[in-house]
């Protein structure tokens, strides 16, 4: 691989060169300078991090022929470039990942026991030590418990889990941990500017950042670049072999997704998908950008959100106008979806739908009437029927045919039906009826309960009222369907038999505050209809979605009717209309056949 000469090339020679782990390097130090290195030590962390480069600068200090420990390892003197060059026979180096039997540990540590041919300390550097298979770890682990005087052991580990405990309690352990972006792309300039090259601004936090904290990867970007250009890297070139999207358009979005503006978002996505930019990176980009967004805010610190130093003004910006918890719930949204990405037939849809719902999800400014009145131009804003039906008295009083009031466990308003609540946390009290809106908190993006809030009705054609009615008793009803599996659940500390009965029932519709249930057979409706087996079931619901609910049971599925009522049930379905009218805060008002 060519990208491996620019790194050893670079690979730093002594302390004060190595680019990170200042905490390791401190110690490691003070050690030398007090003589008082351990035998062993596992150096743990990511790869390309530098836990071999450390470990060669310790081999070299340890030898070094300096009469100034501190300035140890010096870098120049013989044992210095015997260590450099790879000639130094007292520096053993193993490979574990290739050598895992016990018989390459035997031949590793065989000639422990004999004095350094050169040096004061035989050194052994044991890579990827978690490959060492059960009994290599047992034939190191007697060496490691009476190395002899002269023996330095370095165990280096990107899986510290696998290393057993007995090996772990013999080493002094450091932990590595990654480059940030701005270190990285400071290495990547220097080196650049000693190799006669340039970088476009941005270039090297472009690299940085691709490269994850490697600065082994970082370099071999770097070599690769620098390979195929004439000595000037511009971001595009960067972009192209990274296959990386633009931070411009990753930052057209981000700052779409803080205006709140859909639109905007939308379009964003659309420009990276039509450029045939690969979207699984684009989102990838997408989700680092916010995650140091979400560390900056929550932290307040630029070290901990790793920005380089291109973007600097940029991310505080964007910080003045984030939120916590918005952020959250974008990382989360986002960085889910890179399975999605690479498996959906539907090219950029699965982003687009993210991108809706991150929209969806916006917190709850608490009081949603006062924000609502229209939102123009918006395709569905012309609706805002109510979705609780506000039901003069005379019709509230009319219950569902089948449904005795008495057998509800809730007492009930007077005049208007029950209040149905947003969201299975919401009190279980009914609200007062004439309170304005259940907007209960967002439901977040793990619970895409329906939002009711209610809006100032608008007159409309094609009753109006039917339709309002139609999307609440919808809302409930999804609500009763994503929770059935639980509801079930629930039943059967109270019966068992009862929770049988369920089992071959689901619900299909509800009237008002009556869930209606198919049931099998006559023989399930009529048992599941007793008073007694009927109050469980309404009781379990009223407690598990917070709403009061009466129970019937039908035997009959609905028979596939284009009314408006099964319609409105169909359409809610789809996944874009109900972004949309959670979005707009909307419901389905008329649904017109296609032309
Ligand atoms: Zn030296």
């Amino acid at each position: 691989m060519a990208s491996v000469s620019l790194y050893r090339k670079w690979r730093s020679q002594t302390f004060a060169e190595l680019v990170g782990q200042e905490h390791v390097v401190q110690t490691l130090r003070n050690a030398i300078v007090e003589e008082r290195v351990a035998h062993a030590y596992l150096f743990t962390g990511p790869r390309g991090v530098g836990k071999t480069s450390v470990a060669r600068l310790l081999a070299k200090a340890v030898n070094c022929l300096d009469a100034d420990r501190a300035a140890r390892p010096c870098g120049a003197c013989a044992m210095c470039q015997e260590i450099a060059e790879g000639r130094a026979v007292d520096v053993i180096e193993m490979d574990a990942a290739s050598n895992t039997s016990v018989e390459d540990a035997r031949a590793l540590i065989s000639g422990v026991m004999t004095r350094p041919t050169r040096g004061r300390y035989r050194v052994y550097i044991i890579d990827e030590a978690h490959m060492l298979s059960t009994a290599a770890f047992n034939a190191l682990l007697k060496t490691l418990e009476e190395p002899p005087e002269h023996a330095i052991f370095v165990l280096a580990t990107t899986e510290v889990h696998k290393v057993p405990a007995t090996i772990l309690s013999r080493c002094q352990r450091f932990t590595f941990t990654r480059h940030g972006i701005a270190s990285t792309a400071a290495h990547l300039r220097r080196v650049a500017a000693s190799e006669g090259l340039t970088l476009e601004p941005g270039a090297a936090e472009a690299i940085a950042r691709a490269a994850t904290g490697s600065l082994r990867d970082a370099l071999g970007v770097l070599e690769q670049l620098a390979s195929f250009t004439s000595g000037h890297i511009s971001m595009a070139q960067v972009q192209s072999l990274l296959g990386m999207t633009s931070a411009a358009e990753v930052a057209a979005l981000i700052e779409a997704l803080l205006e709140g503006d859909a639109a905007a978002a939308l379009r964003a996505v659309n420009g990276v998908a039509d450029q045939g930019a690969d979207l699984r990176q684009f989102t990838r980009d997408l989700v680092e950008r916010l995650r140091s967004l979400l560390l900056l805010l929550a932290a307040g610190d630029h070290a901990l959100a790793d920005i380089g130093d291109d973007e600097r003004e940029m991310m505080a910006a964007w910080a003045q106008r984030a939120e916590t918890g918005r952020l959250l719930h974008w990382v989360k949204l986002f960085s889910a979806l890179d399975y999605q990405l690479r498996t959906t037939p539907y090219g950029q849809l699965p982003l687009e739908l993210a991108v809706v719902e991150a929209l969806v999800g916006q917190p709850a400014q608490p009081a949603a009437p006062a924000r609502r009145p229209e939102a123009p131009g918006a395709p569905l804003s012309q609706v805002a029927a109510p979705v609780r039906r506000a039901a003069p008295p005379a019709q509230a009083a009319a219950p569902p045919p089948a449904t005795p009031r008495a057998a509800s466990p809730i007492p009930r308003g007077e005049a208007a039906p029950p209040i149905i609540a947003a969201a299975p946390q919401a009190n279980p009290e009914p609200a007062p009826p004439t309170e304005a809106a259940p907007t209960g908190p967002d439901p977040g993006p793990d619970l895409p309960v329906p939002s009711l809030a209610p809006s100032p009705a608008a007159p409309v054609a094609r009753s109006p009222e039917a339709a309002a009615a139609a999307n609440a008793d919808f809302s409930l009803l999804e609500l009763v369907e994503a929770h059935w599996e639980e509801i079930k659940r629930d039943v059967r500390p109270r019966s068992p038999t009862v929770q049988a009965l369920l089992h071959s029932a689901r619900p299909i519709d509800v009237e008002g505050n009556t869930v209606v249930l198919l049931a099998a057979s006559p023989f399930h409706k009529e048992n599941l209809e007793k008073a007694q087996n009927r109050r469980i079931v309404e009781e379990v619901m009223q407690r598990r979605l917070g709403v009061a609910v009466a129970l019937r049971c039908t035997i009959e599925a609905r028979a596939e009717s284009r009314d408006l009522r099964s319609q409105i049930r169909e359409a809610r379905k789809d996944d874009l209309v109900r972004a949309a009218m959670n979005i707009f805060e909307a419901h389905i008002v008329d649904i017109e056949p296609p032309e």
